[in-house]
């Protein structure tokens, strides 16, 4: 199973120090080695993940704890994506932005015809998200499509999270709401993170 997280540093902290709950059991989860090292384009450069894998202490199920600037399956970075679909919702096509974004254009197709495909699933789960975290929230008004409504309800989720638990990038915090699987081949069964 994946479990997404902060960065790297608190990883180590919360595993050594007993402080991460099993997901499938509630168990204590301890260090246990690392996934594949793989590479992350990021707006600042390449970058070398090399994901935790963490075991638990009850049920002995494995789990890989992937950062939250990362998605499942996917090479850039979770912000770079996101700003192609804030791009895209404002009306540049794809070829612009990637351009803008210097990634390849398909690339940046793929990104947006898999979110296109999603976005009814994705704007129930970010609004249930955002209910569970404010449940002062007013309604989240239509923004005009599809693709406007799925952002608008990252958004609002996003914005209820930052109220909780205090600053964070966005699209991270989309990341971590969507276990990783924002964008994932297969249909996800989106999982509530908090
Ligand atoms: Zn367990």
């Amino acid at each position: 199973m994946l479990i997404v997280c902060p960065e790297r540093a608190w990883v180590e902290v919360e595993l050594v120090g007993g402080r991460l709950g099993c997901p499938s059991c509630r168990g204590v989860l301890g260090p246990w080695g690392h996934a594949r090292e793989r590479v992350l384009r990021c707006s600042s450069g390449d970058r070398l993940l090399r994901p935790r894998r963490a075991r638990c202490r009850g049920c002995a199920g494995t789990h890989v704890l992937v950062p939250e600037v990362a998605l499942v399956r996917r090479q850039d970075e979770v912000s770079v994506i996101g700003a192609a679909i804030e791009a895209k919702v404002a009306g540049q096509g794809y070829r612009r932005i990637a351009r803008r974004l210097g990634v390849h254009a398909d690339t940046v197709r793929g990104w947006l015809r898999r979110f296109a495909l999603r976005v009814e699933l994705i704007r129930a789960h970010f609004t249930r998200c955002a209910i569970a975290l404010d449940v002062e929230l007013g309604a989240v008004l239509p923004a005009g499509s599809g693709v406007a409504d799925a952002l608008e309800a990252i958004a609002v989720a996003a914005r209820a999270w930052v109220l909780r638990f205090g600053p964070g990038d966005p699209w991270r915090i989309a990341s971590r709401l969507s276990g990783g699987v924002l964008l994932a081949t297969r249909a996800p069964a989106y999982p509530w993170a908090g």
